[in-house]
């Protein structure tokens, strides 16, 4: 007898379940998806216990009628797709029509629906998979799904859930990115009885963010120029300069409509902020992709969490060009929302390491500084303060700006053009010297030896671990070769990844103008402005190479509101 047998139904929502709902929070996203789908204005979440215990999902929706409510819970069961055709240009949020049999199999769940117009609602009950009762009853207008008791029929699963408050930041984390990803719909969501969010319906992306996370993290956001070309729009807010972080909690990425993963989205704002923040961090981002569906393949992950781009050059670049567009003029692009009845947020999340208490308006804009007229006509020098910070006047307000910071970010744009135009100078050593590197950086310089000598380096294995220095980086040649070596193999070692090309370049780059930046800057007026027009015309003037700000303005707005004037 043949040994392959179709698997019960019941058996298969199981197995699907394992892909579908992985955690309390997959099964949130289902539904709030699902709510959307269904056209809501407002959507209503609870959870209790890291959502193992109970979560609740309830829309004012399209609602479902009778057949359709005991439909839905058969396997493949949709309304969103007809043909396999179309799953190549979905729209909705789902289109498995596995979500619901797949949930309802592995937990106790309740669903309540009416649809606009029609008297009474319906009720079905399902545990394990196996309707119990099915009923009429008086209900809103819209949908409610309760889920009890998640994988109590699986104790193997139930054993794999995580503590209580992981699961509930898993919840909590996506739920940010679908309420980020649809400002026009009103939130609110309790755990464990208690409001932890309140959004209301909000007319723009700014307004939602501010709602979501308050006026400062807005602040710390710069908003990009609309792009719309190639079958690709974009829209949305990037973290400033010098604002990075070492986690990605802070990217989302919405691409038609779904919060995703994007390898090339995150591959595009990596090399957009190469020298913009320091090296292993990721910027901030609420990014709003749309590209053609013929573009995107969503159809890869169960949980449509990743998506497969047919072209992502064409994103890459518009996100590469949009960023840089935005960092080049880091401010008076957000006008914030302003203040409305203040909701109730509870999404607080630690903010965005605040690395930089600044007032509001902190770094200085390119039109500012430069104008028509050359940009140092409008400055004054007023003098120096401390260790080499310059005190200037400019039309809108006092300028602090940091020579180092500042003399690092031009040594090292000037060093990378030259690397890229081949002709990094370079210096030879009257006397060679010998460094011992730990063996694994060892293997790795000797494997980039010609990245290495495009930009300024000359070394040569010479026994062991040990490298023979030839000649350095001109800027750096009066520097200790053996620490400078170290510093560069730290910084790519830091790097967390086999870079090459640019990423050498970049490492070499960056250690050299922290080490060659002048540390004792004469205070006086004309050195003040050569350093100033320098700067200015740096691509990326207002951070250093490790994501220091190089400026500071105080605006006199600012200044008069501090001191109370003209109120
Ligand atoms: P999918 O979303 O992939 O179609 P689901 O299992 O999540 O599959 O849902 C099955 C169907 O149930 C949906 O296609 C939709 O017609 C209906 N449905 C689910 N949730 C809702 C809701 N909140 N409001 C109205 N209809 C819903
Ligand atoms: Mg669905």
């Amino acid at each position: 007898m043949g040994k392959i047998r179709l698997l019960p139904d019941e058996v298969a929502s199981q197995v699907a379940a394992g892909e579908v709902v992985e955690r309390p929070a997959s099964l949130v996203k289902e539904l709030v998806e699902n709510s959307l789908d269904a056209g809501a204005r407002k959507i209503w979440v609870e959870f209790v216990c890291g959502g193992s215990r109970f979560v609740s999902v309830r829309d004012d929706g399209c609602g479902m009628d009778r057949d359709d409510a005991l439909l839905c819970l058969e396997r493949h069961a949709t309304s969103k797709i007809r043909h396999a055709s179309d799953l190549a240009r979905v729209r909705s949020m789902g289109f498995r029509g596995e979500a619901l049999p797949s949930i309802a199999s592995v937990s106790r769940f309740r669903l309540a629906t009416r649809e606009s117009g029609s008297e009474a609602g319906t009720e079905v009950v399902v545990a394990g998979g196996k309707i119990e009762t099915v009923r009429e009853v008086g209900v809103a207008t819209g949908t409610h799904i309760e889920v009890r008791d998640l994988f109590y029929n699986l104790p193997a699963r139930r054993k794999f859930l995580r503590g209580e408050e992981t699961e509930s930041a898993h919840i909590i984390h996506g739920l940010q990115g679908i309420t980020l990803a649809n400002p026009s719909v009103a939130f609110e969501c309790r755990r464990e009885g208690s409001a932890i969010v309140a959004l209301p319906r909000a007319e723009s992306l700014a307004v939602r963010i501010r709602d979501l996370f308050g006026g400062g993290y807005l602040a710390k956001l710069l908003e990009i120029d609309d792009f719309a070309a190639d079958g690709v729009r974009l829209g949305g807010f990037l973290g400033r300069p010098g604002q990075g972080r070492r986690d990605r909690l802070f990217q989302v990425v919405i691409l038609n409509g779904r919060p995703v993963h994007c390898l090339a989205v995150q591959q595009a704002l990596r090399e957009a902020y190469l020298g913009v923040i320091e090296r292993g961090e990721h910027p901030a981002c609420v990014l709003h992709i749309d590209m053609d569906l013929e573009l995107v393949d969503c159809n890869v992950h169960p949980a449509k969490r990743e998506v497969r781009l047919r072209r992502p050059e064409v994103l890459q670049r518009a996100i590469f060009d949009a960023a840089r567009r935005a960092l080049v003029q880091p401010q008076h692009r957000i006008a914030p929302p302003p203040p409305t009845a203040r909701t109730q947020t509870a999404f607080v999340p630690e903010p965005p390491q605040a690395v930089i208490p600044l007032p509001e308006q902190t770094l200085v804009s390119n039109h500012q500084l430069k104008g028509t007229v050359a940009g140092r006509a409008r400055f004054r020098f007023m003098g120096m303060v401390g260790e080499g910070y310059l005190v200037l006047e400019g039309d809108e307000g006092l300028v602090l700006l940091d020579t180092r910071a500042a003399s690092e970010r031009i040594l090292f744009e000037a060093m990378m053009r030259q690397i890229a135009e081949g002709n990094a100078p370079s210096q030879r050593l009257l006397i060679p010297a010998l460094v011992d590197i730990p063996s694994r950086e060892h293997a790795w310089v000797v494997d980039h030896l010609e990245d290495l000598r495009v930009a300024g380096f000359f070394l040569e294995p010479f026994g062991g671990t040990t490298l023979k220095i030839e000649a350095l980086p001109a800027w750096a040649a009066q520097k200790e070769p053996g620490r400078l070596l170290h510093e560069v193999t730290a910084m790519l070692r830091a790097a967390g990844r086999l870079p090459h090309g640019r990423d050498v370049h970049e490492a070499v780059a960056r250690s050299v103008s922290r080490l060659a930046a002048s540390k004792d800057f004469p205070g006086d007026e004309i050195r003040a402005g050569k350093l100033l027009d320098e700067l200015l015309g740096c691509d990326l003037p207002y951070a250093s190479p490790s994501g220091r700000p190089t400026m500071i303005q105080f605006s006199f707005a600012e200044l008069d509101r501090k001191f109370g004037r003209g109120g």
